[in-house]
């Protein structure tokens, strides 16, 4: 049977409080529990929705007391303009926090990051990478400085066994119906719209009894390592995605030029 994640980025001291609560009582109203990324001391300046909220950790914690997954997101989401040449595991975007830095700084900022959620009493066992960029070198310091096991990232159609973690794959970023497998959908809920939250309202009214509980996945699922299938699963999905993204820029593109020439033509008339 398929079954579904849902994960939320982003949370932070300056988020938009008011559509995370929007977010809190759907979730609520179907039971759904979430897996949610948290930057402990966000500088990203487009993140900053609303002046800094001195309770964050509060709501951390009462949102772990209704048992949704707290995950470390990085620690201040400031990213930089990923060196070319630099590998990265999903090249979904040119930017990082973390790819190409090397193991002494990248343990550094992974372990301050770590020491803000021990301070406030929090543990996370997941990790999500800001902009899905990570290198082995990220995944080498996390081990050293913390006690993660699970990652929220990559492609396939299944959790898998990957340099010692245990991936939980992100591979949507809106509902789809999918015919098997297990599949992460990834939402931001500071930049939702209105018609955003009432499709995903209408969505789980009829699906919310595929979404699982992602700790039954962790608790429960017998991961095996990355294979073969694996790999050809994440190319094809790989190439898939850039061809949709091409042809939704081109025909942005198309329909920009057609106004423009419509427009012209309206001028001469
Ligand atoms: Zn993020």
């Amino acid at each position: 049977m398929v079954k579904y994640i849902i994960r939320l980025d982003d949370a932070c001291d300056t988020q938009d409080m008011q559509k995370w609560n929007e977010i809190e009582k759907i979730l609520d109203e179907f039971s759904i529990k979430p897996i949610v990324g948290v930057i402990p001391k966000n500088q990203d300046e487009q993140l900053k929705y609303s002046k800094k909220n001195e309770n964050l950790w509060d709501l951390i914690k009462k949102w772990q007391s209704k048992e949704w997954v707290i995950a470390l997101h990085g620690y201040n989401h400031k990213c930089f303009k990923i060196k070319r040449g630099n590998r990265q595991f999903l090249p979904l975007n040119d930017v990082s926090e973390f790819v190409g830095l090397k193991n002494k700084e990248q343990k550094k900022k992974l372990q301050k990051s770590i020491d803000i959620f021990r301070k406030n009493g929090v543990y996370p066992n997941v990790f999500m990478a800001p902009c899905h960029s990570f290198d082995v070198e990220t995944l080498n310091s996390l081990r050293s400085v913390s006690n993660i096991n699970f990652i929220s990232d990559g492609f396939s159609f299944r959790p898998y066994l990957r340099y010692g973690y245990k991936w939980i794959p992100q591979q949507l970023w809106k509902f789809k119906l999918m015919p098997f497998g297990i599949w992460t959908v990834c939402l931001h809920p500071s930049s939702m719209s209105n018609d955003n939250f009432k499709s995903l309202y209408k969505t789980l009214k009829v699906h919310s009894k595929k979404f699982v509980n992602p700790n039954q996945i962790f608790n429960n699922y017998k991961f095996s390592k990355y294979n073969l299938f694996d790999f050809i699963f994440s190319c094809t999905y790989r190439v898939l995605l850039f061809f949709k993204k091409s042809v939704k820029n081109n025909l942005l593109l198309l329909i920009k030029n057609i106004i423009v020439q419509c427009k012209k033509i309206k001028i001469l008339n």
